[in-house]
């Protein structure tokens, strides 16, 4: 429609304000240093916003706000109604500013506008609604005991704690965790990616007007070393929530270990197995392949990268993945209304992105279409949507977490052959089961090490289904009623009668 063409989603753009500034005890501030860096569009490549580069200063600001508001009760003593009123209120404001929130979101990751408002936006708000539906329906408990005693299971909040986050999802990786540990009646510093930092201050300021009092939510902008390392090495934290590189997670482990032995959550890269049998609805297996792979630029922790196909059906499958790509998946600037792809991230993540291809080639991946550097006459950063064929399993293509639109592609002969080349993977985030023949989808559910596995379809969810990994892809879950536990701990109050 007129009302979403490009010209006016670049009209909106300069009347935009861009606040890159720290959100610490409910007001906008510089860096203690007053240092700042420059954030780069990746739909162009041109300057966006200038932030404050935060450091251990910053950090310990952020963190005795978060401690003063948790100790002085003003959050979690407040009536549970009061609670869910106040976070129900933010979770308004959030879609009242959905134009806003999208174009930020987009400035700083690349992806087309229309996904930023209608996904990241519309999920960011319904989390932050899911968690502050929970408040008035979080009971305690009485333990089983002798009649002369009540032992009162209580569960409290933990205290502070901080929240990394990266750059793929921004404000819907935000909502996973603010929504559970604000509602529990916990403090958060923020730190998020240094890509994309916008969206999380425009957040903070919301909360603070929807009634969050101030020192709750903090967010401190910066890198990951010089800011969110003296977070998760910070003596006063209680609680590190991760997501992230499997890398980084490693790190944040031995951060909580050499300082106050914090718990820590991570939820961490993956390389999830999409399987087709030949007996599968091929043509349903191809559009849930592209997308899930796809989506995003690819740059999506539960991607469906690889492809693992029973060889008789793979040419078949190929074509049709090749032609669902081109028609469905179109590849362009943010703003066009057409986008569904839009930019990777960075030009040194395009370039890493690019190198694993060309390292995957010459390891013997043979392309099939994609997988090349586009529009580069933009100034951004895109990489137009690849398949590679015939892999083996032990192909850097088909070990690395790419993050990119690279979907390596598996024929296997047998279903065992397929569940062990599934399994085959250091990570453990997601995975899919196409066929028609459900006991063995549910065998094959049951034997793969994945936290979520999809049958006939990839990518479907919703907030009541906790998400996370098993084996390297982390531990802890988001979402659902579930994550609300691991930002609380259990107390028990034994009274003793007579
Ligand atoms: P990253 O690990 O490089 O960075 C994540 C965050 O950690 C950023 O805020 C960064 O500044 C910070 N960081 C970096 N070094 C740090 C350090 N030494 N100490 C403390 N903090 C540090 O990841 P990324 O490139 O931003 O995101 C991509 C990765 O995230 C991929 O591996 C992807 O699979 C994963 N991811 C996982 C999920 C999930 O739910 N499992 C969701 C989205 C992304």
């Amino acid at each position: 429609t007129k009302t979403y063409s490009r010209e006016y989603w670049e009209n909106a753009l300069s009347d935009l304000k861009l606040e890159g500034r720290h959100f610490i005890d409910g007001e906008c501030r510089d860096a203690l240093s007053g240092e700042t860096f420059i954030r780069k569009r990746p739909m162009d490549g041109k300057p966006g916003a200038v932030l404050a580069r935060g450091g251990v200063g910053d950090i310990n600001l952020a963190v005795a706000s978060a401690r003063a508001a948790f100790e002085s009760g003003i959050w979690r003593r407040q009536e549970p109604l009061e609670k869910k009123r106040i976070m129900l209120k933010w979770a308004e404001l959030i879609r009242a500013h959905a134009q806003e929130l999208a174009m930020l979101e987009t400035l700083d990751v690349g992806k087309p506008v229309l996904a930023s408002l209608n996904v990241d936006v519309r999920l960011c708000a319904g989390g932050i609604q899911f968690y502050a539906e929970m408040i008035d329906k979080l009971y305690d408990e009485i333990a089983p005991t002798g009649p002369n005693a009540r032992a009162l299971v209580r569960k409290v909040p933990l205290g502070v704690i901080g929240v990394i986050t990266p750059w793929n999802y921004p404000m819907i990786i935000d909502a996973w965790k603010l929504g559970p540990a604000i509602a529990a009646g916990n403090s958060v510093v923020l730190k998020p990616a240094e890509q994309s930092s916008l969206s999380a201050i425009r957040l903070a300021a919301l909360a603070l007007e929807a009634g969050l009092p101030a020192g709750v939510f903090n967010v401190v902008t910066g890198y990951g070393e010089e800011a969110g390392k003296p977070l998760a090495l910070h003596m006063d934290v209680d609680m590190i929530a991760f997501t992230g590189s499997t890398e980084v997670g490693k790190l944040i482990m031995g951060y909580a270990a050499q300082s106050n032995v914090k718990r820590v959550a991570l939820e961490l890269g993956g390389k999830s197995p999409l399987v087709v049998f030949e007996d599968a609805d091929l043509d349903a297996a191809a559009s849930a392949v592209a997308w899930g792979c796809f989506y995003n630029s690819g740059e999506t922790c539960h991607a469906s990268t690889r492809l693992l196909v029973q060889r008789s059906v793979q040419e078949r499958l190929i074509e049709k993945i090749e032609a669902v790509t081109k028609s469905d998946i179109a590849l362009a600037h943010p703003f066009e209304p057409s986008a569904q792809i839009g930019a990777l991230i960075e030009e040194a993540h395009m370039r890493k992105v690019l190198g694993m291809i060309a390292d995957g080639e010459k390891d013997g991946a043979r392309r099939a279409f994609g997988a090349e550097q586009v529009m580069s006459e933009t100034g951004g950063y895109y990489v137009s949507p690849g398949v590679f064929v015939d892999m083996t399993n032990d192909m850097s293509l088909a070990r690395q977490e790419i993050f990119g639109p690279v979907l390596a592609a598996i024929p296997f002969d047998t279903e065992e052959e397929a569940l062990r080349l599934a399994n085959d993977t250091i990570y453990g985030l997601a995975g899919a089961v196409f066929t028609k023949d459900m006991d063995r989808a549910h065998r094959f559910s049951e034997a793969l090490h994945a936290g979520t596995i999809w049958i006939n379809s990839y990518d479907m969810s919703n907030f009541s289904t906790p998400f996370g990994g098993f084996k390297q892809s982390g531990f802890g879950r988001d979402r659902s009623v579930h994550a609300v536990d691991k930002y609380c701990d259990y107390k028990t109050i034994w009274q003793q009668f007579g």
